[in-house]
């Protein structure tokens, strides 16, 4: 963040996880308002030509073009960057382009990634169809399988990419035993942590290099705006994410920015109380006859219970069900749900319901999907803020109709 536009840099670095989330990153005009103001401005101005050489230099810093840095941005980065406890913040646009620089940034022509299998749709497709055509060569392997990272490792990689919990299977990799066998071969570790959240998984602390988010998920959390980021050492970001975003251009607007600046200070509590709802729908849908199998990280049926309960403080807000029949007893299930909206999105304030099969992850193909335990009547129910029991008396109810 540029001089003058930090009040107090630092004040926060200690501060309560409540009190970051709030005032973290806050910087007032001289207006002393309230809320964090929205400066839509593409450009900055400078007092004599002298001064804008010396920006350019880089021997001031200060705002000069808002593909490389905004006000309003840079309060999103601060406050997220205290709630990771990360050297460095920046934002992306979405969460696909927070996926994509924080590889695309580091790797070259040559280069090697080993990743989990069960990956969020795109970026599957980044693993396995873009890097590939860029000269990356990239091994997928069960990330719940920690024999499978190991043999992939001996091989020399320059990073590994993971998600956990996975969308939508909501498998668990073991983070800190994955991270330490990266750091053996001097591999990177990124990890897509939008399931568990910011405030629910601390990646960095369990051996993380690099974190991402889709900033649209729980950032948001409801449904207004696109955002990412990346998070990791200063070094990391200096030397390969800041140039790669200046120019390459996936920037942050500033309106959603703003957004997610407020999204953020509400962000545990939304959490919080889509994880109580998500536990009450676990343990009541736990063995419903209509239901082939219920996956939530935070109840006993979990077959990663134990490990998911030691790296994340909560299950998470997002369960899966696999119905106990076909596509179309799938396809009754989802029409009959009243309260659950049918939609591709997760982490909102609405409670949404996706049939990953023919939507998210229909570009995996069934082999695709079949290895990942995707199959057609598995239904991902994102976990919002309306009352928990009325939640469950709607998915009870449509399962009446399967
Ligand atoms: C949604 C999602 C993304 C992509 O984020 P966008 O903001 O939609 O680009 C990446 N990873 C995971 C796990 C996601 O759920």
């Amino acid at each position: 963040m540029a001089p003058g536009l930090t009040n107090d840099p630092g004040r926060f670095d200690d501060a309560a996880e409540a009190t970051r989330l709030v005032r973290g990153g806050l910087t007032r005009t001289g207006f002393e308002e309230t809320a964090e103001a929205i400066f839509p401005t593409s450009g900055y101005v400078y007092a004599s030509a002298a001064e804008a050489e010396a920006a350019f230099a880089g021997d001031t810093k200060r705002f000069i073009y808002s593909r490389y840095g905004n006000p309003t941005v840079a309060m999103f980065e601060e406050r997220l960057r205290l709630l990771e406890g990360a050297e460095a913040c920046m934002a992306t646009a979405s969460g696909m382009a927070a996926v994509f620089a924080s590889m695309a940034s580091y790797l070259a022509c040559g280069d090697r990634v080993v990743a989990s299998r069960a990956l969020f749709g795109s970026c599957s497709v980044i693993l396995t169809e873009i890097l590939p055509r860029l000269g990356v060569e990239t091994e997928l392997v069960d990330g719940t399988n920690l024999d499978q990272w190991a043999e992939a490792l001996k091989t020399p990689a320059n990073a590994v990419f993971l998600e956990s919990p996975s969308n939508p299977g909501l498998q668990i990799v073991d983070v800190a035993a994955v991270a330490a066998m990266a750091h053996e071969v001097d591999a990177l570790v990124i990890i897509d942590n939008v399931f568990a959240t910011p405030v629910l998984q601390r990646p960095l602390e369990l051996g993380a290099d690099v974190v991402v988010y889709s900033a649209t998920k729980h950032i948001d959390g409801q449904g207004r705006v696109l955002g990412g980021a990346v998070l990791g050492t200063q070094k990391y970001v200096d030397d390969h994410l800041m140039p790669f975003l200046r120019h390459t251009g996936p920037s942050m607007s500033p309106f959603n920015a703003w957004t997610l600046v407020k999204g953020m200070e509400t962000l545990r509590l939304r959490v919080d109380a889509s994880c109580a709802s998500a536990s009450l729908l676990a343990s009541k849908l736990d063995g419903h006859t209509k239901l082939s199998a219920m996956h939530y990280p935070g109840h006993a049926s979990h077959p990663q219970h134990d490990l998911a309960m030691s790296q994340m403080s909560k299950g998470g807000t997002v369960l899966a069900v696999d119905i106990d029949g076909d596509k179309d007893a799938t396809f009754r299930f989802l029409d009959g749900l009243r309260l659950f909206d049918i939609s591709n999105n997760l982490g909102d304030s609405k409670s949404l319901a996706t049939h990953p099969a023919t939507t998210t992850h229909r570009r995996l193909g069934v082999d695709g999907r079949e290895a990942v335990g995707i199959g057609e009547s598995m239904v991902r129910l994102s976990i919002g803020l309306e009352d928990g029991e009325e939640l469950l008396a709607d998915v009870l109810a449509a399962l009446d109709e399967v």
